[in-house]
């Protein structure tokens, strides 16, 4: 055991104490009555870095919540690598399911529960132990290092691109490690290697200026939510494929490569089907579930709203129908040329006898995805297969991350992902926990991978 191994080791006590204490700050982004609690979050997160050694050390204010940043630059000529987490948590409605209180952290059977024990402060505090443990019984860190952690992660990071642009020189660095992540289980690891982008459209569709007697004018002008089925049926065709024109055009052709690494995910579809009790899968045809989930494009309608829908009858000629519609994208399709995309084709089919409209929502994401073969995965492999004594598999997720994009577009650096979260551990829900094992586990791991990083020349 080398000398920061044995400094985990032997501080493990103290830092699951430290770990309580971060999971009673009620650091709830999304309720502006906690951007109180979000900064004093920033305060412990800066403290708890300053004595772990790191230098330049700030809370930088943003016009939402704080960032906490801070750097270790003296390993010249090897890469510099810059830490990512968050230190904001979810709410934590419905409280009465929780078994003990979200902010009064309690440790049962080696798992302390908490609201974000898992996402993030277990697997943000991790990375920050491990480099107090090589500054601390080494005196060096393997690599340069930078941190940069963030309050406002839970809700969809609105002031991070901004703040990513005004602070280029602080940030800059040759690769991101994400410690906001998990493996597939205790014993099976995973490498992170693309997200899907996002976009949406809202349809209006009006007839007449004020509903009608069906009876008068039934059968006379054009119903609007008939109208409104009719057009969102020319969008997807009964059997999942997209149909508007020109949509798929820019998806990358998957390799057979891809293909056999996404298959060597074990899938059971009984069991996936009974964890949301649904009667059949469904999906595009000639694809996988996961193909289907992770590296195609989807096109749902979120809610579609019109007419009568109370008690009884009502015979009603509705004006107005409307529908909300999100795609989920893959490499490489652009949001924004995809919105243009739905637009040009709500155009070219807008039923007649109603007026039809649609206009972009506000969800735009670029699909992300790192190679296979980049330096920092072969790094990430090799630690994960030391430790765990298998080859992680390689998954994509089908959500969106935006950080890792704007740190690419940005920075022009990839993002890895490095934590030790499981699904199971109720993220975002009541009874949300984090293993104990795991905590100390991903500092084990964050002190193999810092040494593997630093074996590399920048
Ligand atoms: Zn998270």
């Amino acid at each position: 055991m080398n000398a920061a191994e044995r400094y985990l080791t032997d501080h493990q006590d103290r830092f699951v104490d430290e770990l309580l204490d971060f999971l009673r700050i009620p650091s709830i982004s999304a309720l502006p009555a906690h951007a109180g609690d979000v900064a004093r979050a920033a305060g412990w997160v800066a403290a708890r870095l300053v004595s772990a050694g790191l230098e330049h050390v700030q809370v930088i204010p943003t016009a939402g919540h704080p960032v906490v940043i801070g750097d270790w630059l003296h390993a010249p000529g090897k890469p510099t690598v810059m830490i990512y987490g968050h230190f904001d948590v979810q709410p934590v409605d419905p409280l009465h399911l929780w078994s003990s209180p979200p902010f009064e952290p309690a440790v049962r059977d080696g798992r302390v529960y908490a609201r974000g024990a898992s996402d993030d402060k277990g697997n943000m505090l991790a990375p920050i132990l491990a480099i107090e443990a090589l500054l601390q019984a080494e005196g060096a860190l393997p690599v340069n290092l930078r941190v940069c952690f963030e309050g406002q992660e839970e809700i969809g990071s609105p002031q991070i691109p901004a703040f990513v642009a005004e602070h280029r020189a602080q940030l800059a660095c040759d690769v991101v490690i994400s410690a906001d992540g998990g493996q597939w289980s205790e014993s099976e690891p995973i490498i992170l290697l693309g997200l899907r982008g996002g976009c949406g459209v809202q349809i209006d569709i009006r007839g007449a200026a004020t509903d009608l007697h069906s009876g008068m004018y039934g059968g006379v002008i054009q119903n609007p939510i008939h109208a409104l089925t009719a057009l969102l049926a020319t969008m997807r065709a009964p059997d999942g494929r997209i149909l508007v024109e020109g949509f798929t055009d820019a998806v990358r052709p998957l390799s057979e490569a891809d293909r056999a690494a996404i298959a060597a995910v074990p899938f059971d579809e009984g069991e996936y089907r009974a964890a949301i009790d649904v009667p059949a899968l469904f999906g595009e045809p000639g694809f996988t579930p996961y193909e289907r989930g992770w590296v195609r494009p989807t096109l749902e309608i979120n809610g579609i709203w019109g007419g009568f829908q109370g008690d009884g009858i009502k015979t009603v000629l509705p004006n107005e129908a409307h529908a909300k519609i999100t795609c989920r994208l893959v490499p490489d399709q652009d949001p924004t040329q995809i919105v243009q995309l739905l637009i040009d084709h709500v155009q070219r089919h807008a039923p007649p006898g109603v007026t039809t409209t649609v206009t972009p929502l506000r969800f735009t994401a670029r699909p992300y995805l790192m190679p296979a073969d980049h330096w920092v995965n072969q790094e990430v492999s090799a630690v994960l297969r030391e430790l765990y004594g298998r080859e992680p598999y390689h998954i994509r997720a089908g959500g969106s991350i935006p950080i890792c994009m704007v740190l690419l577009e940005h920075l022009g650096v990839y993002t890895a992902s490095f934590g030790f979260g499981l699904e199971d551990e109720g993220a975002h829900a009541p009874d949300e926990f984090f293993r104990l094992s795991s905590f100390a586990f991903g500092q084990r791991a964050y002190v193999a991978l810092l040494r593997r990083l630093g074996a590399r020349t920048a």
